[in-house]
């Protein structure tokens, strides 16, 4: 497999020598996705990203595998069923990385639908979604509800509801997709972007591509380009001259992170909104994260980021619902804003318009994909891989979509009993070395198994340093090696996540971390200034709005 800033040169090779039957342009769930279905039914296939894998909106979600109960509520019953059903399928694929997660819905005296409207409106839910007995929705009466969560307002409190979904990592859900893809011998590179597209007869047969690293030009030859470049993919329809009929309409969301004993919520919780919305509030180890907005977009899609009018809506929404704790907008550690790729509807507003997918099949052959969900990746690739082998490759002998059954790297688990042994057995190791079980469950539901051989790393650095800088250090060792690591916001925002769940640990190391990097990159002084200014600046805009 080569899957490493280090097997650059062969990939680089190997794009500009082979003719390719499927060329994906954009490295975020949905292209990674197509890329491991298309190269697992045996399709010669590569994907090109212009910036880091999982760049655009598959690191910017509220990172919930989700049924997406307000779905329901806009009476979209087939997107629930697929993305509901789906939700046990992914669970399956990276048990480690994809966790059930019970959810908290409080139901209010003005704002929420009435108690029995919720209960058959849930129970619908459960039905098409498929939902194992045992993770069926409860209905709560006022007493329950308060006190799992004692810090709703209590006058509004007329019950509530549990009922399961899945958190994730979708940053690394992408990353994995796109590692597994390359295990299934797909060619998929970061830091290449396609500027252009080269013709025959007037079909796409290829793309201009340049390396970003380098700002060398080349070409990559490939029977059928799918467009799958999220917020941009009508930029791509545009250099095809193809952008004719529905267009993109992008829609901003904002989710901020508080320290967990800011808002100790006691579980995570989907409550209402004055304005007739919804918003998550999410506990995860240390922090709680709480989101979403929902505006329509039309700034600079290289650089979304959060204002102040989005920070306030989601500190006020946090306040008037659980009034003790008095939140302010300094309170905030960390932010994240990305966008909605949706298909344009006439007259609706951001909040209604559909979270369907669409594809776009252009007179000259490309095929776009937009809209869609983190959660719908592996059937919206099984439609788009579909759609290529009818379109071009109906008489060639292919094996039929199995994603269903790929398990992603590290997920080698028999069971939930099974990850919760090797959590305890990391934990058993880490203790020793003075760290708390958040950091166990933190790296296997990171990493899975191959959480292993970052904890040897680790062991054979432990004598030299701080224990927490060599646990970084043995992540960045794995992350170069096996997930093409290129810069440091690679490694801090979409490996590790640490600029979202924990900035103060990377504040801490970020020097020293930028010294391996450059020791390991042979990184000269200039790179490695431009490298931590821009992560200075990044961390600026996660902690500042205007
Ligand atoms: P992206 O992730 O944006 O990937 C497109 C990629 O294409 C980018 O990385 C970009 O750099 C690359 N690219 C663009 N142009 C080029 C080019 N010319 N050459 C090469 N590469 C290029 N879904 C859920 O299921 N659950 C959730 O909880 C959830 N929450 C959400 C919350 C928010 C605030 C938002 C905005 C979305 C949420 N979604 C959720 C939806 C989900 O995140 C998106 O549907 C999904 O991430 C879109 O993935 P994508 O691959 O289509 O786009």
């Amino acid at each position: 497999m080569l899957f490493s800033y280090f097997d650059r040169e062969k990939l680089l090779s190997k794009l500009k020598a082979e003719p390719f039957d499927l060329l994906i342009i954009g490295g975020g769930i949905t292209g990674a996705g197509i890329a491991l279905d298309a190269a697992s039914r045996g399709l010669k296939t590569a994907l090109i990203e212009k910036n880091d894998f999982a760049f655009g909106t598959s690191s910017r979600s509220t990172k919930l595998i989700h049924g997406g109960l307000r779905y329901l509520k806009q009476l979209e019953f087939g997107l629930v069923k697929e993305v509901g059903s789906e939700r046990a399928v992914v669970h399956n694929l990276a048990p480690h990385l994809v966790v059930p997660e019970k959810m908290l819905l409080p139901l209010s005296e003005k704002k929420s639908l009435g108690y029995l409207i919720t209960s058959i409106g849930l129970k619908i839910y459960d039905w098409l979604a498929g939902v194992r007995p045992e993770d069926q929705r409860r209905m709560l009466s006022k007493l329950q509800t308060l006190k799992r969560e004692p810090l709703l307002r209590k006058e509004d409190v007329k019950g509530g509801a549990i009922y399961v979904e899945y958190r994730t990592d979708d940053a690394r859900l992408t990353i994995e997709v796109c590692k597994k893809a390359a295990q299934q011998s797909a060619t998929v590179i970061n830091y290449v972007a396609a500027k252009d597209f080269v013709y025959q007869n007037g079909k796409v047969a290829g793309v201009k591509a340049v390396d970003v690293l380098t700002g060398e030009g080349f070409q990559v030859a490939a029977a059928v380009i799918v467009n799958a470049a999220g917020p941009w993919v009508d930029e791509l329809r545009e250099i095809n001259q193809s952008k004719t009929g529905k267009r993109l309409h992008l829609t901003k969301g904002v989710h901020v992170v508080l320290p967990r004993e800011k808002l100790p919520v006691k579980q995570a919780i989907y409550f209402d909104v004055d304005d007739g919305r919804m918003i998550f509030a999410i506990p995860r180890g240390r922090i709680t994260y709480v989101g979403t907005t929902d505006t329509n977009y039309s700034g600079d899609k290289n650089n979304v980021t959060t204002s102040k009018a989005d920070a306030d809506y989601l500190i006020n929404a946090v306040n008037l619902t659980f009034p003790s704790v008095n939140l302010t907008i300094a309170d905030i550690e960390s932010s994240w804003a990305g966008l909605r790729p949706l298909i344009h509807e006439e007259g609706k507003s951001a909040s209604e318009l559909s979270r369907k997918d669409e594809i776009f099949h252009s007179p000259s052959g490309l095929i776009s994909i937009a809209g869609g969900k983190l959660t719908g990746y592996r059937k919206m690739a099984e439609r788009v891989v579909d759609l290529v082998i009818a379109d071009k490759f109906a008489d060639r002998q292919l094996r039929g979509c199995e994603t269903q059954r790929i398990k992603l790297p590290g997920s080698n688990f028999a069971g939930r009993r099974d990850i919760r042994r090797f959590t305890q057995k990391v934990y058993t190791s880490l203790k020793l070395s003075g760290f708390s079980e958040v950091t166990a469950r933190y790296l296997v539901e990171n990493y899975g198994k191959q959480a292993a051989e970052i904890f040897t790393n680790f062991e054979s650095r432990a004598a030299q340093d701080d224990p927490e800088l060599c646990l970084v250090r043995a992540e960045l060792a794995f992350c170069v090696k096996h997930e093409m690591v290129v810069t440091l916001q690679d490694f801090f925002v979409r490996r590790t996540g640490l600029i979202n769940f924990n900035i103060h640990k990377l504040i801490k190391w970020k020097k020293h971390i930028a010294e391996d990097f450059k020791s390991t990159f042979q990184w000269s002084e200039d790179r490695m200034e431009r490298e931590v200014n821009a992560l200075d600046l990044l961390i600026l805009s996660v902690q500042n709005f205007k």
